[in-house]
């Protein structure tokens, strides 16, 4: 048995915690909130999972929504036509293999968090500091560090040459909301692209008053819909989230005309910038600390990554640790760690930055092309669930067109 401390408690925290727990570890989670501050506190995330990330929670028995949340059974994507006449120039649906959930995090950590406990796991509700990350390295056989965008996670230096950006690179909000009109046919992440301003996706998903849609709004900084900075109320935040969509997505608007926030915290703006850091981190002491998920590969929600590769991180630390038997858990064992995610992670992580930028004409074509072609519709949707499947066509021309040509003589 070995005894590791994690810090943070959310998606990667508890999900490693847990399968650690079920495997015969000695656990202590630190979280720096109560479950009730967290389930009564404001939206964290839009968290859309897709089915290897889900499975990861259902493989530790964590699964507990898949029944009772609405499904996402597919991604939509379209693009205004920039004439303004509120007609589609890109329009197409992929069906995905298996469905996608989002549970709102103020749901899913409280029940995992007592789930935690109810294993045997010592869950300290603190804030970690340097002097305490001191202190469980010294306890302790391995110390984690899963602080998401916590302060703490600045302990890790950032890595310049995996990051593409030092600013943030869109304006975000939230908007939780009931009473949306359904899309037509099955369901399905929407996602809008309106050139140069920025874009909008929505879902169903489960909050903690039930089903509900979360409007996610990614905005170009200094644009039109970087425009949250006087919004202070819920009733503004719905009526400016309503604003947008009259703008610029008339199908959109037309499925709001009756929409209401899910609670007044079911709404959020900020921005940040990606950032992916060094994941092996020395203390004053000496001794060394590994970060996982946001803490070390922070990026943009605009392909609804994060949760998702903070799931697959902690499938693939736990494998890590109990292959690693009664050895120590050294740098090199701590950074090879992290490489291994990141074999994986890179290709999320110059996808996402990629739809960051203004998308090269390759690009487009590819996605007209989808409209005609439900084969590549189809993988594109697919593809969320495994970005590696998306290179090298995706990224570089001379790939796109070759696929291009095989998909036109298909
Ligand atoms: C607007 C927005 C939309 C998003 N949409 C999606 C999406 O659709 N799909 C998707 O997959 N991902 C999405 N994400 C990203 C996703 O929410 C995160 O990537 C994911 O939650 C990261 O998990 P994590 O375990 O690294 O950190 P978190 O889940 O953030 O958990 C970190 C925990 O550590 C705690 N903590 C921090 N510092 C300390 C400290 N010093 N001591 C103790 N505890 C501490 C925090 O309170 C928190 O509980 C979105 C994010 C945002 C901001």
């Amino acid at each position: 048995m070995r005894k590791i401390t994690i810090v943070g408690g959310g998606q990667s925290g508890l999900q490693l915690g847990i399968g650690l727990l079920k495997n015969g570890h000695d656990v202590r989670i630190v979280q720096n909130r109560t479950a009730d501050e967290i389930a009564t506190g404001r939206v964290l995330s839009s968290q859309c999972m897709f089915h290897t990330a889900v499975q990861n929670e259902r493989d530790l028995g964590i699964d507990f929504w898949s029944e009772s949340c609405p499904p996402v059974e597919g991604i939509s994507f379209a693009v205004p036509d920039p004439e303004g006449s509120g007609a589609k120039v890109i329009d197409w649906t992929g069906r995905l293999d298996n469905p996608a959930f989002s549970v709102d995090q103020r749901v899913k950590i409280p029940r995992w968090m007592e789930e935690f406990t109810s294993l045997g796991g010592q869950l300290v509700i603190a804030e970690a500091g340097l002097d305490e990350l001191e202190t469980y390295a010294r306890q302790d056989d391995l110390v984690i560090v899963a602080s998401g965008k916590g302060e703490i996670g600045r302990l890790f230096e950032r890595d310049a040459e995996k990051s593409t950006f030092d600013k943030p690179m869109r304006a975000l909000a939230l908007t939780y909301v009931t009473g949306m009109t359904p899309r037509p046919g099955h369901s399905a992440v929407c996602f809008n692209l309106i050139p140069g301003v920025g874009e909008y996706f929505v879902f169903p998903a489960l909050t903690t008053t039930g089903p509900c849609e979360i409007m996610v709004f990614e905005g170009v900084p200094g644009g039109p819909m970087d425009c949250w900075q006087d919004v202070k109320t819920p009733e503004q935040h719905l009526a400016k989230s309503k604003e947008i969509l009259d703008t610029f997505l008339p199908w959109e608007a037309e499925r709001c005309r009756n929409v209401e926030m899910t609670d007044e915290n079911g709404r959020l703006t900020g921005r940040f910038p990606p950032t992916i850091r060094h994941p092996v981190a020395t203390l004053p002491s000496g001794r060394k600390v590994l970060g996982i998920g946001d803490a070390v590969c922070l990026n943009d929600p605009i392909t609804g990554q994060g949760s998702n590769n903070a799931s697959k991180a902690a499938a693939i630390y736990l494998r890590r640790i109990l292959d690693h038997g009664d050895r120590p858990f050294d740098g090199e064992w701590m950074q090879g760690t992290f490489d291994r995610f990141w074999d994986y992670a890179q290709w999320v992580v110059t996808w996402t930055n990629m739809l960051l930028m203004p998308p090269p004409p390759f690009v487009l074509e590819l996605m007209g092309m989808a409209g005609a072609v439900p084969a590549l519709a189809h993988r594109m949707a697919n593809g969320f669930d495994d970005p590696r499947d998306f290179f090298p066509w995706f990224a570089d021309p001379d790939a796109a067109r070759s696929y291009m040509n095989e998909l036109k003589a298909a």
